[in-house]
């Protein structure tokens, strides 16, 4: 049986806790790995060797920090394949799907390699006479990334690119469901020149989270997750000093007005809501169909559905795999097997004809007439199921939206301009699509929901990671003339 250790100060380290948990093959129903389950005593160990490397890495200049991350680049381009297909066969996504994963996550590390721009402070001289004030930014230490099952590669990217840039040293908890693309990353990391013990892999479960939470030389901790974890690790870890940013989880609304182009819509809702089997903090799960075109458009997705191939990663015109285990695909099949009962409407049903084999498959399933209050319609079921909401205007669609817990991406499909730009300034919703369903922002700008999808200030990535794993400070100075000197016991002022 395949075994996954830690990664520390630079090579594999093997648990000694005797607590592992196991990795599925998603496609098969298999357990194909054991991973070891850090104890506390672990934990802090990595944290020791990552705070024994920050020293020298953070008075490491900025082009060579630049230039291992240029390195970097370099190797997860050229081994873009590879981390596919560890994600396919730990995730069960499809090898394309896996290769976006790749290229969305490698976006981070391109940004990234502008670091010494990114770093780069303001300077006023002369704001009094002969005084000049700069401010600089400066690494934090220690810092923590706790990462969730969907996106084993993209998602540490979008973390540690930007923390080790800006000079700080890491300890990545990877989700305990696929954790061997973190364990392939780490040992690129050392390929592309990045000193031992600047990034760390610690695997494991609550024990190691924990201990994280509590760590007295942990300086800062960034979290993507569900709703209900990211709360707690926000709470914990302010609570225990630190600066934290804590992603959740997402009920994203596509709301559809009368006048869009309808095969449009119905394409981007089935891409949006079935890519990945519906496993993305920013899938589509309700389509809010104004009631003139409701028929029609709930009659084009229906019709889509079962065109899409659903099967194993490893046959490659499959474009929908399993889900992540089989306790969650029970889960996903009981909302869509108590939805009848709830009052809304089963059009396709994904539990029947799924793959046999043992896998954690499902089928894409289709609710229509889902109304709050529905369970399928208040909680996030992370699975490919698509529910329907009915509207009478667009300001019974934006209510709904904005009465949502959640407010991590939303979407509208319009051909009017001026609703869109009413839309994008009325949601209360991070990340707004413009006939565009998933709308994760490029790398040079920040990821980010609000109300329950987001507990912190900055967003993820792009300019707020970079101020995430930084702290300003800034320099009031003089340089000694004696024409000028005098004692004056008066508050500095300027005037
Ligand atoms: P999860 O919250 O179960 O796990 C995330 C991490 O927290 C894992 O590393 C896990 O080991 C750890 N964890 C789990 N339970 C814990 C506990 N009780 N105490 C301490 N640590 C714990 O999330 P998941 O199932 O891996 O991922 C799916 C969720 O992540 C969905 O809700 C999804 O919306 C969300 N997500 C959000 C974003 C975003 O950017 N907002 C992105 C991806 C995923």
């Amino acid at each position: 049986m395949n075994r996954i250790s830690h990664w520390i100060d630079g090579k594999v380290v093997e648990g000694t806790s005797d607590r592992s948990g196991i990795v599925w093959n998603p496609a098969t129903g298999e357990q194909q790995a054991s991973v070891d389950f850090a104890s506390a005593a672990e934990l802090d160990h990595a944290v020791a060797v990552a705070k024994a490397a920050f020293p020298t890495w953070r008075s490491t200049n900025l082009s060579r920090r630049a230039e291992v991350m240029f390195h970097m680049r370099e190797l997860v381009s050229a081994n873009r394949k590879e981390i596919a297909s560890l994600l396919s066969a730990e995730h069960g996504k499809v090898l394309s799907d896996a290769l976006g994963e790749v290229a969305r996550g490698l976006e981070n590390i391109e940004f990234a390699c502008g670091i010494p721009n990114l770093l780069k402070g303001g300077y006023s001289e002369q704001a009094s006479t002969g005084v000049d004030v700069y401010s600089i930014k400066q690494p934090l230490g220690v810092v923590a990334g706790i990462t969730p099952f969907n996106f084993p590669a993209m998602v540490p990217m979008w973390m540690f690119a930007n923390a080790i840039a800006c000079g700080n040293t890491f300890v990545l908890k990877p989700s305990e469901k696929d954790p061997s693309a973190s364990m392939f990353i780490a040992d690129l990391l050392k390929q592309a020149g990045l000193p031992d013990g600047v990034f760390n892999v610690v695997n494991g479960d609550k024990v190691a989270v924990d201990r994280i939470l509590e760590h007295p030389d942990i300086a800062a901790i960034s979290f993507v997750g569900s709703t209900p974890i990211a709360k707690y690790i926000y709470e914990t870890g302010t609570r225990n000093g630190k600066r934290v940013q804590a992603l959740g989880g997402a009920k994203n609304h596509m709301l559809v007005l009368a006048d869009a182009d309808l095969d449009m819509a119905a394409d981007a809702a089935v891409s949006a809501a079935y890519g990945s089997a519906g496993e993305r903090c920013m899938a589509i799960s309700v389509v809010l169909a104004q009631d003139a075109i409701a028929d029609q458009l709930v009659a084009k997705i229906q019709q889509r559905i079962p065109n899409i191939k659903v099967g194993p990663a490893s046959e490659p015109d499959n474009e929908m795999g399993p889900l992540i285990t089989g306790e969650h695909r029970d889960k996903v099949a009981g909302y869509v097997g108590g939805a009848a009962a709830e009052g809304a409407t089963l059009v396709v049903d994904g539990r029947e004809g799924a793959p046999d084999g043992g896998g954690f498959f499902l089928k894409p399933s289709l609710i229509d007439h889902a109304k709050p209050g529905m369970k399928v319609y208040d909680d996030e079921i992370f699975g490919p199921v698509l529910t329907v909401t009915r509207i009478d205007s667009y300001a019974e669609g934006l209510d709904l939206i904005n009465k949502n817990l959640y407010g991590n991406g939303t979407a509208i499909f319009t051909r009017d301009g001026g609703a869109a730009r009413q839309f994008e300034f009325d949601v209360q919703v991070g990340m707004v699509g413009v006939n565009v369903p998933i709308p994760v922002p490029v790398s040079y700008y920040s990821f980010g929901g609000w109300k329950a999808s987001l507990f912190g200030d900055q967003h993820m990535y792009g300019p707020d990671g970079i101020n995430f794993f930084t702290r300003s400070k800034v320099v009031t100075s003089r340089w000694p003339d004696p024409s000028t000197s005098t004692i004056d016991l008066g508050f500095p002022q300027n005037r």
